[in-house]
């Protein structure tokens, strides 16, 4: 890593990678994979040491399943997903179906329409394959900050840092600054390069969701809900059960539930 002398201007120079992408979720991970196979040098910064280890996102369908299967990871994939071989289904409390999808067809991409799977368990999936790859450089432990466009390339400052005790970044003395052609922004839902490019968003009127343990929560099974509430509960393969409860729009948070 290098620190930039030039001031302003855009001069040719050679760059540390070809592409920075800031965040190691699993765009980053799988836009890392994709860069690298095509030969491209690419450094990947991830402000927390470690896959975050809690599941969330639960579901992809056939299209995503041949994204997985292009970045050759196929038969890993398989291994940790659990195909939807009928319906999807969201029940009040009186048992109607609010919402039903019929997953019972076969996708069209040689893949299950509907795949499960716990997300800890695909990012280590991903993670293993970035990590082989020569071009792809992954550090763990560096949050970027400032970033510079220089014009035809880029300057993106990077610290060292570590969990603490309550999960807090904690901040070290360690400050470089590394050099990109491009830089991509892949650091999730408050991502810090949206608001520097001035990328906008769009509000499509989501409602918070209250995650509930199902395990100790009788809205596990719809019971003990409120007329206008809404129980989704679902298995993933690393059996972590989850209820979403919402209010009166409830059929405007399908993708923010769990
Ligand atoms: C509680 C919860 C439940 C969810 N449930 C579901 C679900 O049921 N179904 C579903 O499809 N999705 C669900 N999701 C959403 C799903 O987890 C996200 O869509 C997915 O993680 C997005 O991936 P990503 O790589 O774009 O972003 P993220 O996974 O958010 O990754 C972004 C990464 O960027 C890093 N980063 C951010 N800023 C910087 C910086 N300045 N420098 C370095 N690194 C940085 C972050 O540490 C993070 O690791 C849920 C999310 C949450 C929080």
């Amino acid at each position: 890593m290098t620190h930039p002398q030039a001031e302003g201007g855009s001069e040719a120079q050679e760059t540390d990678y070809d592409v920075v992408i800031v965040g190691y979720g699993p765009t980053g991970e799988m836009l890392a994979i994709l860069l690298g196979q095509l030969g491209y040098r690419v450094g990947v910064f991830e402000r927390w040491p470690e896959v975050y280890a809690l599941p969330r996102a639960v579901h992809f369908d056939d299209e995503i399943g041949r994204i997985l299967q292009a970045a050759g990871l196929r038969e890993e994939v398989l291994e940790i997903t659990d195909p939807v071989l009928d319906l999807y289904e969201w029940r009040n409390r009186d048992g109607e179906a609010l919402l039903r999808i019929d997953w019972s067809r076969p996708g069209t991409r040689g893949w299950p329409s509907a795949n499960f799977f716990s997300q800890p368990e695909l990012q280590r999936v991903l993670d293993r394959r970035a990590k082989s790859l020569a071009t792809v450089e992954v550090r763990e432990g560096w949050e970027v900050g400032r970033i510079e466009d220089r014009g035809d390339h880029v300057h993106v400052e990077v610290q060292r840092g570590d969990s603490g005790q309550a999960g807090e970044w904690i901040a070290e003395d360690d400050v470089r600054w590394v050099t990109a052609r491009y830089l991509i922004g892949a650091d999730g839902a408050n991502s810090a390069v949206r608001e520097i490019i001035g990328s906008e968003w769009h509000d499509l009127g989501f409602v918070p969701v209250r995650l509930a343990d199902p395990r100790s929560d009788p809205a596990r099974s719809g019971a003990g809900l409120e007329p206008d509430e809404l129980a989704v509960v679902r298995s993933d393969p690393a059996d972590h059960d989850r209820v979403g409860r919402t209010g009166p729009a409830s059929l405007g948070v399908h993708a923010s539930a769990g």
